[in-house]
C-alpha cells in the first residue's frame, strides 16, 4: 500500500531520539547582515529539524533539535554558518526503529 504520509512517519521516527542538550550553541551564524541580504535563506527550508527561523529580521538558531546532518554547512551560499559538532557527551542520541 502507498504511504501518503511519509512527513507524519518522518516526524515519529524524529520524535523517539535522545537528545543531551548543551548550554553553548555548537551552530553559530557568522554575521547576520549576510542573512538579512540572503534570498533564498535556504537554511530555514532545507533543515530536517526546522532549526532555523527568519524572525524579527535575523535569524534565529534553535540548535537544541539539530540532527547533526551537516546539510546546512553545505547549502548555505554564503558559508555564514559557523558549523561545529557538539561538545563530547552533548547532542543528539539516534534510535533506530
Ligand atoms: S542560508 Fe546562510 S546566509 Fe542565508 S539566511 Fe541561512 S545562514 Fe544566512
Ligand atoms: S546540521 Fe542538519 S539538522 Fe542540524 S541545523 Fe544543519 S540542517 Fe538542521
Amino acid at each position: 500500500m502507498k504511504d501518503n504520509n511519509k512527513k507524519g512517519n518522518i516526524d515519529n521516527k524524529l520524535f523517539m531520539n535522545n537528545y543531551k542538550v548543551d548550554s553553548m550553541s555548537h551552530l553559530t551564524i557568522k554575521d547576520q547582515a549576510v542573512c538579512e541580504k540572503c534570498e533564498d535563506k535556504s537554511c530555514t527550508i532545507l533543515c530536517p529539524a526546522h532549526v532555523y527561523e527568519w524572525k524579527d529580521e535575523q535569524i534565529m538558531v534553535s540548535y537544541e533539535g539539530c540532527l547533526e546532518c551537516g546539510a546546512c554547512r553545505i547549502a548555505c551560499p554564503h558559508d555564514n554558518i559557523d558549523w561545529n559538532f557538539p561538545r563530547g557527551g552533548y547532542g543528539i542520541q539516534f534510535r533506530l526503529a
